[in-house]
């Protein structure tokens, strides 16, 4: 029998998947021939994200993004891109919205396995001024998918 895990360790673990990503950002860098291309910024915090998407029919078939900003605005922006290349966007759709619910502390959303590695920002809801940054890659993604 294990014993269960204490909120303490999940969140040191939460941590530690949020610099995982930060220091080692999955598909970071620019897309040769981008369908969508898309910059955004949050001047709250100074984030800054560039976002290149590349379609094979409703899906996201490969993105890259690039900037510059906190942990949480980089981490969140590389776990998503990790989680929506190859989806179809009804799917992303889902995700987006529900990973919006985590942020606003939906309690049903942290149940959610389709969110994957974003969870970890679940703790984030917590500090209103950071849900923007948390936010901020998803915002790049709409508007680029809003592009196509
Ligand atoms: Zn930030």
């Amino acid at each position: 029998m294990s014993p269960a895990r204490s909120s303490a360790e999940i969140g040191a673990l939460y941590q530690e998947m949020i610099l995982d990503h930060y220091r080692r950002p999955r598909n970071k860098g620019t897309l040769e021939n981008p369908d969508a291309s898309v910059e955004i910024k949050n001047p709250l915090c100074g984030d800054e994200i560039g976002l290149q998407v590349a379609f094979d029919g409703d899906s996201v078939s490969d993105l890259k993004f690039s900037g510059r900003g906190c942990s949480i605005s980089l981490a969140s922006a590389s776990m998503m891109t990790q989680l929506v290349k190859g989806k179809h966007r009804t799917e992303i759709d889902a995700i987006r919205n529900e990973f919006r619910n985590l942020m606003i502390g939906s309690n049903s959303a942290g149940e959610n396995d389709r969110l994957g590695s974003l969870r970890a920002l679940s703790g984030v809801a917590r500090f209103p001024a950071r849900v923007k940054c948390a936010l901020l890659a998803w915002n790049a993604l709409e508007s680029a998918l809003a592009l196509k």
